[in-house]
């Protein structure tokens, strides 16, 4: 699976040279520029926001228009005549937002709350086993915005008493037989590993997991932290593509050893073209001081998530832009948080590879978000609060062309 690397996004800029074949790679759109159409020409007209986003390197005050569905326009002045207008002054356009990581398909309302949030584009991971593949696949062709789902390896789903705890729940053809009935909307295989998940059998659960994926070429996700396994015997069964989230784990077996340097064998992981995604989560997940030392090691996520439940929803997580704003104060600047709920997640699955740009041609996706600043705090999964400055809210959400209402409370 080819898998191009986004290190540009914390690394030194690019030549001009290498932006240009880096835009160049990302797909066929037209190049941007402000074509002034006739009256008419335009559909949507987001006026007067602070555009920031990362494919195309921008970050400034701007107009984007919209033809039908797809981004027309990015320029100053842009003139609406007939077309319908929001008033984006003072708020910030960015592409819709990329959730590679979450659990809306586990409820009916799940897609239509997460786009209300800015995402115009989700993976339900693992919520369900092949016993089960049939609900969380029904929500995920009714959702409105491109919704796939990961197959939890144990075919029983999330269990409390562990999805792969009984090893023979880690059923490969069982698996196999649901991902052949269900390939357009099936995008991947879930193998939780946690002590408490998979018990000691967490090697085999994964091998099992990669039988399944690799017969569809398809990729692994990983649930790491607090596993039996040391997270290197873990990653030497990943194939470039695969995803590792749960990335801020706590011991035992995170990322960084007990004197906060990341493993060798995760950065060779991270070369070799695994992506390491936050998933943010309720339990066990996140831990400010591990957070702190991963991110001050330089070792920053591919991709943000929000591993959302519907318990999320009033705790933690909230929504995808207050996990977003964590990263703020941790040396982030608003660009590097963006590309990573946008253009990053877009490299991550093929089927979103249009997405996460707001380059002229692209499908017309878009969050607007309003940064506030004040006093807020941020709460880990153990309790532990972290105060800061700054805090992205959700302001507006436009899927392929159109507005829409938000209907959540
Ligand atoms: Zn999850």
């Amino acid at each position: 699976m080819p898998r191009r690397r986004l290190y540009y996004l914390r690394m030194p800029p690019l030549t001009r040279r290498e932006f240009v074949c880096a835009i160049a790679a990302t797909a066929a759109f037209h190049p941007i520029r402000g074509v002034r159409a006739g009256a008419g020409e335009y559909d949507l007209v987001v006026k007067g926001g602070r555009v920031i986003d990362p494919s195309l390197r921008i970050d400034a005050i701007r107009d984007v228009a919209i033809a039908g569905n797809r981004i027309a326009s990015i320029a100053t002045g842009i003139a609406a005549d007939t077309a319908q207008t929001i008033d984006a002054r003072g708020k910030i356009v960015v592409p819709g937002l990329i959730d590679i990581h979450s659990h809306f398909g586990r409820v009916s309302d799940g897609p239509a709350i997460c786009l209300a949030d800015g995402a115009t584009g989700f993976i339900d991971a693992g919520s369900q086993g092949a016993d089960h593949i049939d609900d969380v696949v029904a929500v995920a062709r009714t959702a409105p915005q491109t919704c796939r789902v990961l197959i939890n390896i144990g075919r029983a789903g999330v269990l409390p008493e562990g999805d792969t705890m009984d090893l023979g729940r880690a059923d490969v053809d069982a698996a196999r037989n649901a991902i052949a009935t269900h390939r357009d909307v099936i995008a991947g295989v879930k193998a939780r590993l946690s002590r408490e998940v998979a018990g000691d059998h967490d090697a085999e659960v994964l091998r099992r997991a990669q039988q399944v994926a690799t017969s569809f070429n398809l990729p692994v996700m990983i649930h790491m932290g607090q596993t039996i396994s040391p997270l290197p015997t873990l990653l030497e069964l990943l194939k470039p593509g695969d995803i590792v989230t749960h990335m801020f784990a706590p011991p035992p077996n995170g990322i960084i050893d007990d004197d906060g340097r990341v493993l060798p064998e995760v950065l060779a992981a991270r070369r070799r073209g695994i992506w390491f995604d936050v998933g943010n989560g309720r339990t066990r997940h996140m831990r400010w001081d591990i957070v702190e030392r991963v991110m001050s090691a330089g070792f920053w996520p591919d991709t943000f998530s929000t591993d959302w439940t519907p318990e999320g929803r009033t705790e933690q997580v909230f929504d995808f832009p207050n996990v977003m704003s964590k990263f703020l104060g941790f040396g982030m600047t608003l660009n590097d948080v963006i590309a990573r709920a946008t253009l990053n997640p877009s490299r991550v699955f093929d089927f979103f590879r249009d997405r996460g740009t707001l380059n002229v041609g692209a499908p017309a996706d878009i969050a607007i978000l309003e940064l506030r600043r004040g006093s807020f705090e941020f709460v880990d999964n153990y309790g532990n609060a972290r105060a800061g400055r700054e805090r992205l809210f959700p302001a507006g959400t436009i899927l392929n062309g159109r507005r829409i209402q938000r209907k959540i409370a």
